[in-house]
């Protein structure tokens, strides 16, 4: 600990012994942020479609039918940071997630669709799955 005291140049608030201080209350305010991303599930998709069919010429035996599309699903995420994040710093927490899940399930290429702040208690779901 380089400070015994550390302090918000904009609000003033105290906060303890510290590297360092902030010069903005946005870098200690705790904030969410939404993120959808959004995976190709492939093989998953065709497989579904095979389901589909036979349920259907099941179904049209007695004048139903239903439908029912899968190309692509929304991961949703909550992230919750100590601070509002730069520019920057949302580029990097982007690529560390994409990063994640491609070497983990790199057949899902996943990709980020949004990534936006939560804004107090309005939920921001947008659903850009078809
Ligand atoms: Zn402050």
């Amino acid at each position: 600990m380089e400070y015994t005291k550390t302090f918000c140049s904009q609000c003033g608030r105290d906060f303890g012994p510290g590297d360092h201080g902030f010069s903005e209350c946005k870098r200690h305010r705790r904030t969410s942020y939404h993120i959808l991303l959004s995976a190709d599930l492939g093989e998953v998709v065709s497989q579904v479609g095979e389901v589909l069919k036979n349920l259907n010429s099941l179904l049209a035996k007695d004048g139903m039918r239903e439908q029912l599309s899968v190309r692509s699903k929304i991961i949703r995420c909550t992230l919750t940071t100590s601070h509002e994040l730069d520019r920057k710093e949302r580029e990097q927490v982007k690529k560390v997630i994409v990063d994640q899940f491609n070497e983990s399930v790199s057949a899902w290429k996943v990709s980020i669709e949004s990534f936006r702040r939560q804004s107090g208690n309005v939920q921001q779901l947008v659903e850009s799955a078809s």
